[in-house]
C-alpha cells in the first residue's frame, strides 16, 4: 500500500501531479489547503479562523491542521492509501501523522516525494494559476490553458484567481515554505523513503519520475 507525503514549495505541481497518480494507483487524494477553502467558503467556525492566516499566506495553526486531518483519517476511502498534499508542512505536523497513522490506522508513510522547482518560476506559476471553484481542477494561463477563455473544462464554471496567489501573497508563502516547511526535508531524509526530484520540466516528464519511484 502506498502512502505519500508530497512535499514542495506552493505551485511545484502537487496538485497537478496528484490528480495523474490518482488515475493510475488508485489512491486518495488529501489537499489539506482544498480543505481549508472549502470551510471558509461554507463559512464554518474553522474556515472563519483559518481565512486570516491563509490570505496573509501564513500557516495555520498546527492544531487546527492536525484536528481536520485526524476527522478525514476516519473516513473510509483512507484505507487504501493516501497522497498528503500540503500536509505536513511543519515537524510538528509530520510527527502527528506519524502517530496518527501508526496508532489509528496501523500504517506508515511509505514515500516522501519532494518537488523541486525555482523560487521564479514559482511565482510565475503561482500568478498564471487559474482554479474551478466547483471541482478544484487547476490551469495555467500559459503552460495549461482552458478549452474555452476562462471557465472550467469539466463543468463549465467561471474560473478564479485565488486571493493567496497574488504576487505580494505568494512571495510571503515561499518565505514560509522556505524557513519551515523545508525543514522537513531533513525529518524525512534518514527514512530512507525520502526521494527529492526535478519539478521544472513538461507535467507528464515529472510523471515519469514519479512513477520510477512509486513503482
Ligand atoms: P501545487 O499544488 O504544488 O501548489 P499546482 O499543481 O496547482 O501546484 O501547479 C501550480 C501551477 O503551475 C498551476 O497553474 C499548474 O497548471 C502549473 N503547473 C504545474 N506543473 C507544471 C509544470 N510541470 N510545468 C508548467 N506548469 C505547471
Ligand atoms: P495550499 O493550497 O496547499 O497552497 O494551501 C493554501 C493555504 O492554506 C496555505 O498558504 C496555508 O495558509 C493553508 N494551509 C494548507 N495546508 C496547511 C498546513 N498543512 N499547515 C498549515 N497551513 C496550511
Amino acid at each position: 500500500m502506498i502512502n505519500m507525503v508530497f512535499l514542495g514549495p506552493p505551485g511545484a505541481g502537487k496538485g497537478t501531479q496528484s490528480a495523474y497518480i490518482i488515475e493510475d494507483y488508485g489512491l486518495v487524494q488529501i489537499s489539506t489547503g482544498d480543505i481549508l477553502r472549502a470551510a471558509v467558503k461554507a463559512g464554518t467556525e474553522l474556515g472563519k479562523e483559518a481565512k486570516v492566516y491563509m490570505d496573509g499566506g501564513q500557516l495555520v495553526p498546527d492544531e487546527l491542521i492536525v484536528g481536520m486531518m485526524k476527522e478525514r483519517l476516519k473516513q473510509d476511502d483512507c484505507k487504501n492509501g493516501v497522497i498528503f498534499d500540503g500536509f505536513p508542512r511543519t515537524i510538528a505536523q509530520a510527527e502527528a501523522l506519524d502517530k496518527m497513522l501508526n496508532e489509528d490506522l496501523k500504517t506508515e508513510v511509505t514515500h516522501i516525494i519532494s518537488l523541486d522547482v525555482a523560487d521564479e518560476l514559482l511565482v510565475e506559476r503561482a500568478v498564471g494559476r487559474r482554479s474551478c471553484p466547483e471541482c478544484g481542477k487547476v490551469y495555467h494561463i500559459k503552460y495549461n490553458p482552458p478549452k474555452t477563455g476562462g471557465v472550467c473544462d469539466a463543468d463549465g464554471a467561471t474560473l478564479i484567481h485565488r486571493d493567496d496567489d497574488q504576487e505580494d501573497t505568494i512571495k510571503n508563502r515561499l518565505k514560509v515554505y522556505h524557513e519551515t516547511t523545508s525543514l522537513l526535508k531533513g525529518y524525512y531524509n534518514e527514512s530512507g523513503k525520502f526521494h527529492e526530484i526535478d519539478g521544472e520540466g513538461d507535467p507528464k516528464d515529472v510523471y515519469k519520475k514519479i512513477k520510477g519511484i512509486l513503482g
